[in-house]
């Protein structure tokens, strides 16, 4: 198996001479919080199945859900036609997500769907006779997925830089990572969130230009998992209100639980005009995402035959009958397993826990948001000089993780805590100390 990997698959993300040159671990079986490697060896999944994964793998009832859509459907279209379970997860979402989005468009992936969100809103701005709202403000270290229209309204150099002459522009506004606050204050409460104050400027800078703002609510991902202070998402959306911008909500990472509340927008008492959600749609199942809209948006693309106020776009998976059974076996064990209530018990116990890993030497910040967690690893506490990349400092660390069964993945020096909602408080004790014992053996 490894050696039909490295002569056939191109994997994401990697290195290839790195890549080539490490065991691959082959996972053959996941159960519960835990997957499984041909050697038998079992690794606690701390990625969640790169942050999919909600009640844990392989759950009997979505299993059979599964099955048994197999056999009455595998896929028709919603190109002339719709099927059962698209129309009953539409009507499902339409209930569970803020109030006002009632509109749900199906595509596969959270990239795609940024990507309808993005292409929305441009169009919404024509339709209202207003093609001069054309421009898009996205945030410093964003990630919204890896198609050019989700590329253009990123912000990680890293990833992006090599693409730009293919992007279109974007207006970029300050992230409040408030470990390295872009504006050189000091902690939120110090600071009056003058990152909000410069998005302001931005938007008056540009006034009549801008059709939409991108924004990863409460928590940006793979950017290192920066937690955004409590009011900014409600700051913006104020922002948006005032300066007549559609606010698009990716909560392809966030969305179903992650923060503790079903949508991150719901704990700020927000909503968008569009939201994207994936990954967690299908508890980690299979590709399936959703751009949610108001009726507002809605509208702007009614209008006769002649008028081609259509919205063009479309795939070909969209609304597959599989992936919405999933996702409605997914709704229906958030309720039976009353998952969102029982989260507050395991939030808790990871904070506490994570203060332990606050005294190791090179522990600059730790970061929390419900389920989400991030530990950033510096060579110097007190001037908070990073590792320098070479190092692969976080990469050493969660090799070393996997010795201690734990299976972590880092965002450069960022070390990620994302297990499924399904975990048990005695499996966050065992993720955060095999975690802490890497740290030590690694950065001293
Ligand atoms: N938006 C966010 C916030 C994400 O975290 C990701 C994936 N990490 C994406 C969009 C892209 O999703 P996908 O990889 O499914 O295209």
């Amino acid at each position: 198996l490894r050696d039909w990997d490295r002569r056939h698959i191109w994997h994401p993300f990697t290195q290839m001479k790195e890549w080539e040159e490490s065991e691959p671990v082959v996972i053959v079986e996941g159960d519960g919080s835990w997957i499984v490697d041909s050697e038998g060896n079992r690794y606690l999944d701390g990625v969640a199945a790169i942050w999919t994964n909600v009640h844990g793998h392989c759950r009997h009832e979505i299993n059979e859900a599964l099955k048994a859509q197999v056999d009455r459907l595998e896929h028709s279209t919603l190109l002339g036609l719709t099927n059962d379970k698209a129309a009953v997860l539409a009507k499902r979402l339409a209930e569970i997500t803020p109030s006002g989005l009632c509109k749900v468009f199906y595509s596969d992936n959270g990239s795609t769907a940024v990507e309808v969100g993005v292409k929305m809103a441009f169009q919404f701005w024509r339709h209202e006779g207003q093609p001069e709202k054309s421009r898009f403000i996205s945030f410093t270290s964003a990630y919204h997925g890896d198609t050019l229209g989700a590329v253009s309204v990123g912000g990680i150099d890293l990833f992006h830089g090599v693409f730009r002459p293919l992007l279109f522009p974007t207006i970029q506004a300050p992230a409040p990572y408030c470990y390295r606050c872009p504006m050189g204050r000091g902690t939120p409460a110090a600071c009056g969130m003058e990152c909000l104050a410069e998005l302001e400027r931005i938007m008056e800078s540009h006034a009549g230009e801008v059709a939409g703002l991108v924004i990863e609510p409460l928590v940006q991902g793979a950017g290192g998992m920066i937690v955004q202070p409590e009011g900014f998402l409600r700051g913006v959306r104020e922002l948006c209100d005032r300066h007549d911008i559609l606010m698009i909500a990716d909560e392809v990472a966030v969305g179903f639980g992650r923060t503790g509340a079903m949508f991150a927008c719901g704990r700020e008492g927000i909503t968008p005009d569009i939201m994207a959600l994936s990954k967690g749609i299908t508890a980690g199942y299979m590709p399936l995402a959703a751009t949610l809209a108001t009726q507002r948006v809605y509208d702007a693309f009614l209008g006769e035959y002649r008028e081609m106020k259509t919205f063009f776009h479309g795939h070909t998976f969209t609304g597959n009958p599989l992936g919405c059974a999933v996702a409605l076996a997914s709704l229906d064990l958030f309720e039976s397993d009353r998952l969102l209530e029982k989260l507050p018990k395991k939030i808790n116990k990871l904070k506490e826990k994570l203060q332990g890993l606050i005294e190791l030497g090179h522990v600059g910040d730790v970061r929390q948001c419900g389920m989400v967690a991030a530990v950033e690893l510096v060579r110097d506490r007190a001037t908070k000089e990073p590792f320098a990349w070479e190092e692969r400092v976080g990469v050493r660390v969660c090799q070393e993780a996997r010795t201690h069964g734990v299976f972590l993945r880092p965002l450069g020096n960022v070390i990620v805590i994302f297990p499924p909602l399904a975990i048990t408080v005695e499996e966050i004790d065992f993720l955060v100390d095999g975690l802490a014992k890497s740290i030590r053996t690694v950065t001293e």
